[in-house]
């Protein structure tokens, strides 16, 4: 059997982008998948496009909203009978340089990414410390959680806030036998839904080329000269959390075609 079949897993922000192609690959593993979105319908279609409800489901759950949270867990353990994988992806970015960054821009971002998969990780921890059958939490952060990208200090500071919880929360789920590993994604334009609303306009004007021309664009500045595609981060999720890399925890893995090692 495939190393990730009957394990049930719950991906947040995977109506779309990064996370839809997560909760796409852990199906196709043989994972039972809890597709946890903003929008209960975008969630239901993606789920069904998994296959039937014994397969995937949708459900609406703002990552800052606790009781969402517990529901969406709550959720999962109904349809399925347990948790065993948790994948943080939600997230947005403003994109906008320090002096057009409001209060407002700063707890939206942090909210929605360091908040949101704290809460999510404690929701989610409670249950896997409970089954005592150990378990996987990834956090989709972020290259920009070590480098600084140009004209977003709010989304960098807050993947570094993720990057953080990653380790803390390693050493402090390990004797649970709870692996907490994290990827560190870059350049994801085509299929993913931030560069859509509005960073891809935003990254094009700064770099003073045409949006369409984005994904060329990142692949050229790689290391590698590819281009890093929503597929490719869900390749690392299914290494980090399957049988190869049992003895890994506290990891954070780049998915940028080599930007970071530049
Ligand atoms: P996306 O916009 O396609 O996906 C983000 C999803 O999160 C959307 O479906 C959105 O509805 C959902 N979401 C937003 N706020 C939410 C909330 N409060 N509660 C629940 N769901 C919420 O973008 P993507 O590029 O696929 O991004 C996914 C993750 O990958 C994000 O955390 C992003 O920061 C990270 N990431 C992306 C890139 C990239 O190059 N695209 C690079 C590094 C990291």
């Amino acid at each position: 059997p495939k190393p990730h079949a009957g394990r049930i897993a719950l991906v947040t922000g995977a109506a779309s982008g990064i996370g839809k192609a997560i909760a796409t690959r852990l199906a196709a593993e043989g994972a039972c998948v809890v597709i946890a979105d903003l929008d209960l319908e975008k969630a239901q279609a993606a789920a069904a496009e998994l296959g039937t409800t014994d397969v995937a489901i949708g459900v609406q759950a703002n990552v800052t909203d606790a009781a969402a949270i517990q529901r969406a867990i709550d959720d999962a353990v109904l349809a399925f009978g347990g948790l065993d994988l948790v994948v943080n992806n939600a997230g947005l970015s403003l994109s906008k340089p320090l002096l057009e960054t409001t209060e407002a821009d700063w707890d939206l971002q942090h909210d929605v990414m360091a908040k949101g998969s704290f809460l999510v990780s404690k929701a989610a921890a409670r249950v896997l410390i409970d089954q005592g059958l150990g378990g996987d939490i990834i956090y989709i952060s972020s290259k920009n959680s070590v480098f600084a990208g140009p004209n977003n200090i709010a989304y960098s500071a807050t993947k570094a806030d993720q990057a953080h919880q990653v380790r803390l929360l390693a050493v402090e789920l390990g004797e649970y036998g709870i692996k907490v590993n994290g990827i560190n994604p870059d350049g994801v334009v085509r299929g993913s839904g931030i560069f859509a609303s509005g960073w891809g306009a935003n990254r094009a004007k700064t770099y003073g080329i045409e949006e369409e021309d984005l994904g060329t664009f990142y692949a050229q500045r790689t290391i590698l000269k590819r281009e890093v595609l929503p597929e490719h981060v869900a390749n690392a999720v299914i290494v980090l959390t399957g049988p190869e890399l049992s003895h890994t925890t506290g990891l954070h893995i780049p998915v940028d075609a080599g930007v970071a090692a530049a």
